[in-house]
């Protein structure tokens, strides 16, 4: 077992940080009994570090699942596939290719671990499309006690609903089985648009492609939208990235311009206005993916979908009013209903708005202030981006809520996983 010890931890974005008294990257499933039995508590489990909600702090053990990681088995008449819970989606995208097989969706990166996605609901967009977690067919997991545990969609249904979406509290998780579909290409299109036809075509702009999504530029009066759908034909030039030159140019306008609204909007506008639509067919992954440098934090709420447009509406007045900090987007996306009871779409075709935040500047005033449009319209945080809720709240939020917490306990009746944070979050 490799066995580190531990300085400071932190996560991607810099905001969360901690001392475990130990990282421990047990090499089986024999070893993580152990760790799980005899480690310093808490144990929390870390999958890429990538969450900004202090889920993967612990003073006591931090457990590294890395040593379960890649793709062990696939059955090409089924399209299911047999992955380790610590593969990182960045090498499962190659793999699943390499043997025929895509997901059918993706989010905004791949640098997350299969069995860190699962563990905040991580999900991508389209109202037909569901997060990560509704492709589980079967998982493997060592509870808190070290024993391991499996269960199947046929044989157990209800378990697969109730740790499909587990914050890492009810076990770690080795061993996931996954149903995808053949391999596919994507026509991916971009174009900027007045913000006044996006929101008056809201509905219309989300639903009528596969997959579609927003970025609404503060200050600009202006969006890009992009749309992903199945293309037959070749794969075709990949155009440079500019998300990262074109948050540079944000950036340097909100801070020479930060006093002059009207010009801010005139500039980014008319440089908008401009942009070349951008259309291409990549390999499923090459389309979905993204690389994100500059470091931010982020704030995101699932809402019923008919809130999504007077939600925006709100968070754009507010923005434009009270945080001309703000440089960074706003993104919307959709995702589909499910029955997974602790995940944020259940039972709810969802639509997502995500505000994000300069990871050098104080988030908290402005993501405080959307966080009130939020639960006015009833949304549910993303667990693994920045929220202030507590478990009484998802008391209400979550209608499985209290069966969810029967089940944790039974798996976990010591609290082995429960660090200060989980019990915050959950009823322990
Ligand atoms: C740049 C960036 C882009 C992002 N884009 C998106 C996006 O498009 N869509 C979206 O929904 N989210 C997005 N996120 C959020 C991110 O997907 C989630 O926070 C995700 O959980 C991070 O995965 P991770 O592997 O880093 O997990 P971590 O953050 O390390 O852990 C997340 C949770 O999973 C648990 N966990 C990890 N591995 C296991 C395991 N094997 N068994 C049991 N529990 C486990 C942990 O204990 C923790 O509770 C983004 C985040 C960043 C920083």
């Amino acid at each position: 077992m490799a066995d580190m010890t531990a300085s400071t931890w932190s996560n991607w974005s810099g905001n969360v940080r901690a001392t475990p008294q130990r990282i421990a990257r047990p090499a089986d499933e024999a070893e993580l009994g152990d760790v799980i039995r005899t480690a310093p508590g808490p144990v929390r489990i870390i999958g890429s570090g990538h969450s900004f909600t202090p889920l993967v702090a612990s003073e006591g053990t931090i457990l590294d699942l890395g040593s379960f990681s890649g793709l062990n088995g696939h059955d090409p008449a089924l399209m299911t596939a047999t992955i380790g819970a610590g593969t990182p989606l960045g090498q499962l995208t190659q793999m699943l290719h390499a043997a025929g097989q895509g997901l059918p969706n993706m989010g905004d990166i791949d640098r997350q671990t299969i069995g860190g996605a699962l563990g905040t609901a991580t999900h991508g967009s389209g109202l037909g499309l569901g997060a990560y977690h509704t492709q589980l067919l079967k998982v493997r997991l060592a509870d808190g006690r070290g024993q391991i545990r499996e269960y199947d969609i046929e044989k157990q249904p209800e378990m697969l609903q109730a740790v499909g979406v587990n914050l890492g509290a009810f076990g770690a998780m080795t061993e996931v089985t996954f149903q995808n579909m053949p391999s596919y290409r994507l026509r991916r299109r971009r174009r900027a648009l007045p913000l006044e036809e996006v929101l008056q075509n809201f509905d219309s702009l989300l639903r009528s492609h596969r997959s579609a999504e927003f970025f609404i530029i503060p200050f600009s009066s202006h969006a890009l939208h992009l749309s992903y759908d199945i293309a037959e034909g070749p794969v075709s030039t990949h155009p440079p990235e500019q998300d990262e030159d074109g948050l540079k140019t944000l950036k340097m306008l909100r801070s020479t311009l930060k006093r002059l609204p009207w010009l801010r909007r005139k500039l980014i506008g008319s440089a908008l206005s401009r942009v070349k639509p951008e259309d291409f067919v990549d390999v499923w992954f090459g389309a979905y993916v993204s690389e994100r440098r500059t470091r931010f934090n982020e704030m995101e709420y699932h809402l019923p979908f008919e809130a999504g447009a007077g939600a925006l509406k709100e968070i754009i007045t507010l923005m434009e009013r009270d945080f001309p900090e703000v440089y960074f987007p706003i993104e919307i996306r959709s995702v589909m209903a499910d029955e997974t009871w602790l995940s944020p779409f259940y039972r709810r075709a969802t639509c997502s708005i995500a505000v994000h935040h300069d990871a050098a500047e104080d988030p908290a005033a402005f993501f405080r202030a959307v966080e009130l449009i939020f639960r006015k319209h009833e949304g549910r945080p993303h667990w693994g981006k920045m929220h202030s809720l507590t478990a009484r709240d998802f008391a209400t939020l979550y209608p499985r809520f209290k069966d969810a917490m029967e089940v944790r306990r039974d798996l976990d009746p010591d609290n082995r996983f429960i660090s200060p944070y989980l019990a915050k979050i959950l009823d322990v």
